[in-house]
């Protein structure tokens, strides 16, 4: 029987990022391959993720996040859209299976993304079922025209987002489990060409980051600092830079915040990354 101890969800995406950065360097450890494993899971699995993620074949989950047997629990589709077998088979793996972590994982240049944009350009829209992915997909796209978002991977990303929000929106049971602090839900962006996996949401994982003072007082600052800290006890001072324009001060605020806690003691690479894209959003919207 496998170990049993459960995983927070933390540290699950703490262990699904370093295998993605394994596979990015070249360097897999391939775990839990071997027949010791396949007989111990046999009984009964543990996995400590959920992955749901588009279809394509260069998303191959145990892959390309450096994990084995009973490690993931795996649900794909086509450009990620879901239905009702789709919530049921995450339903499944959070409440019975007690998985900690679900991950969406988008990819850039997604198919069923551009399939999706062709056919609202063309007007026309594809036969059969993939029509089904189509229309699924709509939602995102549309969402992104309005923001004024054009480019392929803003838009993807905008894609990854909705998912995570979809599957909250309707499923009572993740959206529970996320509230009592049982699951995490969390978007990837993934980079075909270079493997690397990134946040690019996430709901449960880490408490809100405290960010919006020291976003505002950035505003009449010239040269100034500014102490900015966040609930899991990170902080740091920001010093030396001028905010001449927003989006001068959110690249100046991230390089900044960036540096500092790379070196700030007891902080992951989750924490990091969630952390930096928070005052990336927030910045954005002084
Ligand atoms: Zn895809």
């Amino acid at each position: 029987m496998i170990d049993s101890t459960p995983l927070t969800a933390a540290q699950a995406i703490d262990l699904l990022l370093a295998g993605n950065q394994r596979f990015v360097a070249g360097t897999p450890e391939h775990p839990n391959q071997d027949a010791m494993r396949r007989a111990a899971t046999a009984p009964g699995q543990r996995p400590f993720a959920v992955l749901f993620g588009c279809s394509d074949s260069r998303l191959a989950a145990e892959i390309i996040f450096d994990q084995g047997l009973g490690d993931l629990f795996v649900v794909r589709t086509a450009g990620h859209v879901t239905g009702a077998e789709v919530l049921g088979s995450i339903e499944y793996a959070v409440s019975v299976l007690d998985c900690p972590l679900v991950v969406v994982l988008g990819h850039d240049s997604c198919g069923a993304v551009a399939a999706t944009r062709t056919a609202l350009a063309d007007g026309i829209t594809p036969t059969g079922y993939i029509r089904d992915v189509i229309e699924r997909v709509t939602p995102s796209v549309l969402a992104a025209r309005a923001g004024g978002l054009t480019g392929d991977d803003d838009i993807i990303v905008t894609h990854i987002r909705h998912t995570v929000d979809l599957l909250l929106n309707r499923s009572r049971v993740l959206a529970d489990q996320v509230t009592d602090g049982r699951t995490a839900v969390v978007g990837l962006f993934y980079q075909l060409a270079d493997g690397s996996a990134r946040i690019v949401t996430a709901h449960g994982l880490a408490p809100e980051p405290r960010v919006a003072v020291a976003v505002v007082s950035c505003r009449g600052l010239r040269g100034g600092s500014a102490l900015v800290g966040c609930s899991s006890g990170i902080s740091a001072r920001l010093a030396g830079f001028t905010p001449t324009s927003s989006s001068a001060m959110r690249a100046d605020l991230a390089r900044a915040w960036a540096g500092n806690l790379s070196s700030a003691a007891g902080s992951t690479p989750s924490a990091r990354s969630v952390i930096s894209a928070t005052i990336c959003n927030r910045a954005s919207a002084v």
